[in-house]
């Protein structure tokens, strides 16, 4: 299953990186993966599982502006990271400086203490060991204000999470912990009011070591599905919870006690088999969303070229009929024969599912 699955797969992440390559996402909406939960309900766990990067954790609002988190995998490249926000730009190559960095930049655009600012802090990530994904880290929503957060900090918090999930593009990561009320978060409902069909919504469960003895039934039938449908369904996962950092476990070891958590698990075990258990399981879920986002975008990307195309032909005409033979006015017509072989494929993307190799 798996290896069918690389192999349909593959041609299309390997088109979008050509696409990428010369440009073409400025053109065009890739789609994003936001991720929305109460506080503390372990979504920069979640982020930081999938990016292998160590985002800021701790008790209160600690994600006080949205994190877009771009993960670009460079084969054979080392970790480089670029983090920019309001006309700041800085690269740096030591991933421990992640944490401090965003930090300042949630200081600087939601001032020090507990504000909310909407402005988008953007971290590029390339590295080796990351799959191609675009994160969008959103505030927790709380119930009641704490320390010194405004009255309405709820309200704030809601109308920010709402300004994202709302797109039609945007796929929905609801995060909830196992050891709540999983059918009342308000992180679901707001999913269901902007998704109702359950189109782009993707709920994970966190925690489940921490669930309530005599629950794991309950779990396990959420986790199936039996309970409340609508969504593209659960992923179970288990991330470091606040011993194993203070104990310094290496997110690579945690991987590991991951699996071995629920291969022992007495209810949970049966879940890996199904692919609905594991940071791993969640990775392979997102990249396959996102190529079916991607597949269903194609005749809008045709279609797009096209009219490129058209531009390009008219603009010939300037050229009088017959090619340049200075080597600088070649430009366009070299453009048009790439553009043509770029349109062919994808047409024939769109309609069969499969690239032809050349
Ligand atoms: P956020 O506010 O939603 O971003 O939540 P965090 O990711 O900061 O997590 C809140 C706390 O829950 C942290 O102390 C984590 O270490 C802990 N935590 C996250 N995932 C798990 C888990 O699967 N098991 C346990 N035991 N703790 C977890
Ligand atoms: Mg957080």
């Amino acid at each position: 299953i798996h290896n069918h699955f690389i192999e349909s797969v593959q041609p299309l992440i390997e088109l979008i990186d050509s696409l990428r390559l010369i440009g073409i996402d400025k053109d065009i909406d890739l789609p994003s993966i936001a991720v929305v939960g109460d506080q503390s309900s372990g979504k920069s766990s979640v982020l930081e599982a999938l990016s292998g990067v160590a985002l800021p954790r701790g008790s209160g609002t600690t994600t006080r502006c949205p994190l877009e988190l771009k993960l670009r995998k460079f084969k054979n490249g080392k970790w480089t990271g670029t983090i920019s926000y309001s006309g700041h730009r800085e690269r740096f190559d030591d991933p421990l400086k992640v944490d401090n960095l965003v930090r300042e930049a949630q200081n600087k655009l939601a001032g020090n203490a507990v504000g909310l600012s909407d402005e988008l802090i953007t971290l590029e990530i390339l590295s080796p060991d990351v799959c191609d994904l675009t994160l969008i880290d959103l505030p927790g929503i709380s119930p009641v204000p704490v320390h010194d957060q405004p009255e309405d900090i709820g309200d704030q918090v809601k109308s920010l999470i709402l300004k994202y999930i709302a797109k039609s593009e945007t796929i929905i990561l609801v995060v909830v912990p196992c050891n709540v009320d999983v059918a009342t978060t308000e992180a679901l409902r707001m999913a269901h009011d902007v998704d109702p069909e359950g189109y782009r919504t993707l709920a994970i469960l966190t925690k489940p070591d921490l669930t309530d003895r005599g629950a794991e039934i309950d779990v396990l039938n959420i986790v199936q599905g039996k309970v409340i449908p609508p969504s593209k369904g659960y992923i179970i996962v288990k991330c470091r919870g606040q011993s194993d950092i203070n104990n310094k476990i290496p997110l690579s070891k945690a991987m590991e006690m991951e699996m071995q958590f629920f291969r022992n698990h007495s209810y949970f075990s049966s879940l890996q088999n199904d692919g609905k258990a594991s940071i791993q399981c969640l990775a392979d879920n997102l990249t396959k969303e996102l190529v079916h986002h991607i597949k269903k975008s194609l005749p809008y990307l045709t279609e797009q070229i096209h009219t490129k195309l058209l531009t390009v032909e008219r603009e010939l005409k300037n050229y009088d009929q017959c090619p340049p033979l200075e080597e600088e006015k070649m430009g366009p017509f070299l453009s048009e024969v790439i553009i043509m072989e770029f349109s062919d494929q994808i047409n024939e993307l769109s309609i069969t599912g499969h690239s032809k190799d050349k």
